[in-house]
């Protein structure tokens, strides 16, 4: 199993107040595989994805990610798998303002183990011709593609996108999770994306639906639908 997460504990103190943030979570997705977090604001979903992601620590629980057990890491081997083994992408895109869009992608492209060719993902996510631009001379569906393409220039185990289509209109919300699964056809990534739209969710392999810190059902589809025919 590629992901292997179980009796995932996480709360959050503040002052007296203890929020039991994640409680006994277990969830599984194989190499390759699109997996979906669905659940509404606040459940633990971005908690849940960091700790995958190496950005923040559980309390309890065991969390394997292609064999290696997160939670024994220290503090610098959690660094570099964050950085060697995992690409994130967010609702707002977070690229870098005063860099081009090719030296957003060359930053992460020169401190990757075995990047792939930075031209080549560029066409992938069909920005080859916005090269030279600055991310605010480009649309939010333009810079989500260059996320994309950053997170992926790396070749990493794992795409976590939370999100991604969060700040995007209806038809460029589609165009970017047809990306997506392109990636996963192309390159073969395993995708790990946060929605809280249940529609979407027919694109992945595996759903699980999260709802105050537990997953309340996981749903494995058999058959999965290619995000130009969702509709919502
Ligand atoms: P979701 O992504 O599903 O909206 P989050 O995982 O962001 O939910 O947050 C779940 C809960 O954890 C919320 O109550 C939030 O306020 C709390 N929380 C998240 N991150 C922190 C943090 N760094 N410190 C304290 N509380 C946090
Ligand atoms: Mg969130």
């Amino acid at each position: 199993m590629f992901i292997n997460v179980s009796s995932l504990n996480k709360s959050y103190t503040s002052g007296l107040v203890r929020n039991e943030v994640l409680k006994g979570i277990g969830m599984k997705l194989e190499k390759g595989e699109i997996g979906v977090i669905l659940g509404p604001s606040g459940s633990g979903k971005s908690t849940l994805m960091n700790i995958i992601g190496g950005v923040d620590r559980a309390d309890s629980g065991r969390i394997s990610v292609d064999g290696v057990e997160i939670s024994n890491l220290n503090d610098d081997q959690l660094t570099d798998y964050r950085r060697e083994d995992i690409g994130f992408v967010f609702q707002f895109y977070n690229l870098i303002p005063n860099l081009t869009v090719g030296e957003n992608i060359e930053v992460v492209s020169n401190i990757s183990k075995a990047p792939l060719n930075m031209d080549e993902v560029l066409t992938a996510v069909g920005m080859q011709d916005k090269k030279r631009r600055f991310p605010r001379e480009l649309s939010g569906g333009e810079q989500q593609r260059v996320s994309i393409a950053r997170a992926v220039v790396k070749n990493p185990k794992l795409l976590l996108c939370d999100e991604p289509t969060g700040a995007l209109d209806y038809q460029t919300s589609r165009s970017i999770l047809q990306l997506l699964q392109q990636v996963n056809t192309k390159y073969g990534t395993t995708i790990l994306m946060i929605t809280h739209n249940g529609a979407i969710a027919a694109m992945a392999n595996r759903v699980f639906k999260l709802r105050s810190g537990e997953i309340v059902e996981e749903v494995v589809n058999q058959m999965t639908i290619p995000a130009e025919r969702i509709e919502w």
